[in-house]
């Protein structure tokens, strides 16, 4: 291509489009190239978005037509043995009304679709089918645009946005970022499952446009560190699950099977009775937390979203962070133009940015939640057996006194896990989430 663009952005996912929209606002000559035969074609997954991020870029996105599934007014927390759980929620009618649209479904496929066409229509290029193979530079080792795997493949630009994803080779390739290790990455694999909204309000106790997500812990990951999800969209159920790859490996479970029993499990059996799959897809998360982001800008390059690790994953918020880096990628770029300065030095306000704002605090709050989950196997493994031991026990009428039940079900927890086990694990709780 002949033509030099102010920025080149690799990737139209929630990162690349908020920063392609921003720019174009601005006036700014924006390229975004896009593997996919169209933006979202990769991402065929259900998901939860959240409207706070969108509006910063986009704020009348409702009147542009986001194509919204259903608007989250109940989240649910699971913690499931093989033959039950605990289910804990959380349902508010703010959630409808002052703050609706909180949080959202969307089918990935067609949001990445609509929202590139925002960005294109602000003026961007939104270029797909096109795979970025490399990055092009100078003698000083300052980006100056990609190679793509096209015919005359190499754009020219002044800065570049690498918004790839977390599983792309090229941030590793080009040595911004430590190729991903599996114990930082999880493999998650994804059904979609079709049924009637009818159905779908009666079944999840919602009505019109609202919704239910449902975050699912225990033993339904087998034994591995991971967690399932359940969301509503208008007329089909995204069913997750998925652990750390390196478990994968150690414990020589196929994801597939892993799906299957989650869905035979019978909390989750009656939900989807009747349900005609349509989507299986499996992805990677960036779950490596605070410690594995990598530098997020250098001479003439910056990334965002999922390639730089930005994924707070006990509260599964990713597009969020990747919209907002985007965006605040894209206002770094912005200032750079005007000084006409594309140095390290100039980007250095992009990692400012990030670190005053809610995604650097984040992340940093929870830098030790995935050591926590890799410490404590336990709570994969006996303590889903042993709290559902306890809640059966005292539920069940049998003429047996409440005092007894109690003593026994201690005796047994006891003998299971040591009291300083379980000490450790409630510290080691507390100082992962604080
Ligand atoms: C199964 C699953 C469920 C999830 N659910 C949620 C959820 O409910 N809520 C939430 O907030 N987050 C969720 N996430 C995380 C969320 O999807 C990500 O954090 C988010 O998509 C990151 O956006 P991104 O733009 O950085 O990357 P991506 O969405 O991955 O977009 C990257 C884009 O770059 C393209 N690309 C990659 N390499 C190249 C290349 N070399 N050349 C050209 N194009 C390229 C890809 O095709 C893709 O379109 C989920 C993730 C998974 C896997």
């Amino acid at each position: 291509m002949k033509e030099t663009f102010d920025v080149a952005v690799v990737g139209a996912g929630p990162a690349g489009i908020s920063a392609a929209c921003v720019l174009a606002d601005a006036g700014i000559k924006t390229i975004v190239l896009e593997r996919g035969e169209y933006p979202g074609a990769k991402n065929l997954s259900g998901g939860v978005l959240y409207g706070h991020d969108l509006a910063q870029v986009l704020p009348d996105y409702e009147d542009r037509g986001c194509p919204i599934e259903r608007n989250i007014v109940e989240s649910r927390v699971w913690y499931l043995s093989k033959e039950g759980g605990y289910s804990i929620g959380y349902r508010d009618s703010i959630f409808s009304g002052e703050r609706k649209h909180n949080a959202f479904t969307v089918g990935r496929a067609r949001f990445d679709r609509w929202y590139a066409e925002q960005a294109r229509k602000k003026g961007a290029l939104v270029v797909p089918s096109t795979v970025v193979i490399d990055l092009l530079r100078d003698e000083r080792g300052f980006v100056k645009g990609v190679v793509t795997g096209r015919e005359e493949g190499e754009v020219r630009a002044k800065v570049t946005l690498l918004a790839d994803g977390v599983n792309s080779p090229l941030a590793a390739r080009t040595g911004f970022r430590p190729e991903v290790k599996p114990e930082h990455v999880a493999l998650s694999v994804k059904e979609v499952i079709e049924l009637s909204p009818e159905v779908i309000e009666q079944r999840f106790g919602v009505s019109g446009e609202d919704g239910v997500t449902i975050e699912v812990m225990g033993l339904v990951t087998g034994g591995m560190t991971g967690v399932a999800v359940i969301y509503t969209n208008r007329n089909t159920l995204s069913l997750c699950i998925g652990a750390y790859l390196a478990d994968f490996a150690r414990h020589k479970l196929r994801p597939y099977d892993l799906m299957e029993s989650f869905k035979q499990h019978p909390m989750v059996a009656p939900l989807i009775a009747g349900g005609e799959p349509r989507e299986y897809i499996a992805h990677w998360l960036a779950e490596g937390g605070y410690d594995t982001i990598p530098k997020l800008y250098g001479d003439g390059y910056l990334i965002a979203g999922d390639s730089a690790m930005l994924f707070n994953a006990p509260h599964r918020e990713g597009n969020n962070l990747a919209m907002a880096s985007g965006k605040m990628a894209a206002e770094t770029v912005i200032e750079a133009l005007r000084l006409n300065d594309f140095s390290r030095k100039a980007l250095a306000s992009y990692g400012e940015r990030l670190a005053t704002s809610y995604v650097m605090k984040d992340m940093k709050k929870y830098r030790r939640f995935g050591r926590f989950l890799h410490q404590h196997g336990e709570i994969f493994n006996e303590l889903p057996g042993l709290a559902s031991l306890a809640a059966r026990e005292l539920i069940t009428v049998n003429g047996v006194s409440k005092r007894a039940k109690q003593r026994s079900v201690f005796r047994r927890i006891r003998r299971e896990m040591p009291v300083t086990r379980i000490l450790r694990l409630l510290w080691d709780a507390w100082r992962a989430t604080n």
